[in-house]
C-alpha cells in the first residue's frame, strides 16, 4: 500500500488507537481495474470531499483502499454476534475495512469504511469480496432510507474492481465505500465482554458515549445512560422501518448498531402486500426476521447488549441486572410511542384525536390491509387523495374502496390533513421488482436503470409523471421474492 500526503483528505484513527484490541491493522487488496459505477456527489460534498477529485485516479485509490492518507490506519474491526439466535464469538470484518474517521466541515465525525476490499484475518472461509449487484443494492436502498428520513449508514459510491468473483455463477466484483456515524455494533460489545477485560469494555463504552451520546458523559450512571440511549434509538429506528414496510432480513446482533443507524443491507426488501409474516431472506426459514417480528427481535438484541454491558452497570451483580432489565423494558413503550406518532402522521390525524381512537383506527386498518392483500406503500399514499375527497383513489392503488368504506366513514370525519400525509407517505420506495431489474441491467453493464431508480427513491415524496412506472405496486404475476445474504 502506498501512502501519500493529501491535504484534501485527512482520516483520524481514533477507533484504531483507542481500542487496539478490537482492531487489526490491515490493507485492501488491489483492484485490478477499478471503475466508479456510482458516486454520491451530494454526500461527498457534505463530507468536504471534492467529487471531481474522487473521480481522479487518486480519488479512486482512496475509494478502493489502494492508497490512504498518511495519517490513516485502516483496520479490520473485531466483533462477535448472535446470528439467528446462535452466538458466534468471532465474526469481525471478514471483507471490510475501517479506513478511518472523517471530520466533515461542520465537525461531525464519521467512519469511512470499505466493504468488499479483500480477505482479512476474520474472513474464515470467505473470499473477502463483494459483487456489483449486492453493492449497488446497498447503495440504492441505503440512499432511499436516508431520503425517507430513516437513520442509516450511507453509500459514498460503488466501484467495480475488474475482478471476477465466484458465487453461484461468476460475477463482476465491486466494493462499496460506506459512511456511518460509526461501525460500533452490539456485537462489538459482546466481543469486548467475552475477552473478560472490563477495562476494554469500559474504553469501548466511553468511545461510544463520546461518539454517539456525549450527553451521557456527565451523568453519574453514564453506562446505564448509554444503554438507555441505545435502546431508545433502536426503538425509534425499528418503528420507522415498520412505518415504511422495510424488512431488514438479518437482524443479527452484529448487524445492530450503537449509533441507531440501519446497517448491512443484505437480504433486505420492502413490503409489497401488507402481511406481518413477510420474509424475503432465503435462509430465514423460520421467519425469525419476518416483518412483524422486527420490534421483538430488536428488543431481544437490546437484551444482548445489556448483558454484555452488565459489569459496567453496577458493581453488585443483582443491581446491575435490575438496571439492565429496566433499560431493556423501556424498549416496548419507546417503540409504541414512535410507532403511534408515525401512524398518526401517516393517517393525517389532527392532535385532538385521542390516542385510543388513533390506535383502534390503525389496528382496524391493518386488519383490512392484510385481509385484502393490499400494497402497503401505494395504499398509504392513496389516502392523501381519499382525504381530499377522491375515495376511488385506493382503487388505483389496487384496493377495492368498498372494502374500506366503513373505515373511511370513521376516519374521514376526523378531517385528516392530506398535505401533511403526502409528506410522510412515500410515492417511491425501492420496489423489489425494480431493484432486481436495475441490478440485472447493471451487471450487464447498463447503469441507466440504477440511475433512474435512484432519481425516484432519493426524492420519495414527489410524484413525477416521468417516473410513473416507479410508483405502482409490483405486477400481480410477480412470484415470491427471495433475497440472499453475504453476496
Ligand atoms: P453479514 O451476513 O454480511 O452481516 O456477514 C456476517 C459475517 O460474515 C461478517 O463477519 C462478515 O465479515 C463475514 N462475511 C460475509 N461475507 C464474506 C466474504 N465474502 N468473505 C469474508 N467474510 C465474509
Ligand atoms: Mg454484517
Amino acid at each position: 500500500m502506498s501512502t501519500s500526503t493529501r491535504p484534501a483528505v485527512s482520516l483520524e484513527a481514533r477507533f484504531a488507537t483507542e481500542l487496539p484490541e478490537l482492531a487489526i491493522p490491515w490493507q485492501a487488496e488491489t483492484s485490478p481495474e477499478p471503475r466508479i459505477l456510482v458516486l454520491n456527489e451530494a454526500l461527498a460534498t457534505e463530507l468536504g470531499l471534492d467529487p471531481g477529485w474522487l473521480r481522479t485516479p487518486e480519488g479512486v485509490d482512496l475509494l478502493t483502499g489502494r492508497s490512504v492518507p498518511a495519517d490513516a490506519t485502516p483496520v479490520a474491526q473485531a466483533y462477535a454476534g448472535h446470528q439467528f439466535g446462535a452466538y458466534s464469538p468471532r465474526l469481525g470484518d471478514g471483507r471490510a475495512l475501517l479506513l478511518g474517521e472523517l471530520l466533515d466541515p461542520v465537525g461531525r465525525r464519521r467512519d469511512l469504511h470499505l466493504k468488499g476490499s479483500g480477505r482479512t484475518p476474520f474472513a474464515r472461509g470467505g473470499d473477502g469480496l463483494a459483487t456489483v449487484g449486492p453493492m449497488l443494492r446497498e447503495h440504492v436502498v441505503s440512499e432511499a432510507m436516508h431520503a425517507l428520513g430513516i437513520p442509516t449508514t450511507r453509500s459514498l459510491g460503488v466501484v467495480a474492481t475488474g475482478r471476477w468473483v465466484q458465487r453461484r455463477t461468476t460475477l463482476p466484483g465491486a466494493l462499496l465505500a460506506r459512511v456511518a456515524g460509526s461501525h460500533l455494533r452490539v456485537g462489538t460489545f459482546q466481543f469486548a465482554r467475552a475477552t473478560g477485560d472490563v477495562g476494554l469494555l469500559r474504553r469501548l463504552a466511553d468511545h461510544a458515549i463520546d461518539r454517539h451520546h456525549p450527553e451521557a458523559a456527565g451523568s453519574e450512571d453514564r453506562y446505564a445512560a448509554l444503554l438507555r440511549s441505545v435502546v431508545a434509538d433502536q426503538a425509534s429506528l425499528v418503528a420507522r422501518w415498520m412505518l415504511v414496510g422495510f424488512v431488514h432480513g438479518v437482524m443479527n446482533t452484529d448487524n445492530t448498531t450503537i449509533s441507531g443507524e440501519t446497517i448491512d443491507y443484505g437480504p433486505c426488501a420492502f413490503l409489497d402486500r401488507y402481511d406481518p409474516a413477510t420474509v424475503y431472506s432465503s435462509i430465514d426459514t423460520e421467519g425469525r426476521y419476518a416483518y412483524g417480528n422486527q420490534p421483538a427481535v430488536a428488543r431481544w438484541n437490546m437484551a444482548r447488549l445489556a448483558e454484555a454491558m452488565l459489569p459496567l452497570l453496577h458493581e453488585e451483580e443483582d443491581r446491575a441486572v435490575e438496571i439492565a432489565v429496566e433499560a431493556v423494558e423501556a424498549f416496548v413503550p419507546a417503540y409504541g410511542a414512535s410507532w403511534s406518532t408515525g401512524m398518526r402522521a401517516k393517517l393525517g390525524l389532527p392532535a385532538q384525536v385521542t390516542a385510543a381512537d388513533a390506535d383502534s383506527l390503525t389496528e382496524e386498518l391493518l386488519v383490512l390491509l392484510q385481509e385484502h392483500r393490499v400494497d402497503h406503500t401505494s395504499f398509504f399514499r392513496s389516502l392523501g387523495a381519499v382525504a381530499r375527497g377522491d375515495t376511488d383513489a385506493t382503487r388505483r392503488a389496487g384496493a377495492d374502496p368498498a372494502a374500506f368504506e366503513a373505515w373511511f366513514r370513521r376516519w374521514l370525519p376526523l378531517q385528516p390533513d392530506a398535505a401533511s400525509m403526502d409528506r410522510v407517505n412515500p410515492v417511491h420506495i425501492p420496489r423489489n421488482h425494480l431493484v432486481e431489474e436495475a441490478l440485472d441491467a447493471a451487471v450487464e453493464g447498463d447503469l441507466t436503470p440504477v440511475d433512474r431508480l435512484l432519481e425516484a427513491v432519493t426524492d420519495p415524496y414527489v410524484e413525477r409523471p416521468s417516473l410513473e412506472r416507479y410508483a405502482g405496486p409490483a405486477p400481480a404475476d410477480l412470484g415470491p421474492y427471495v433475497t440472499f445474504c453475504g453476496t
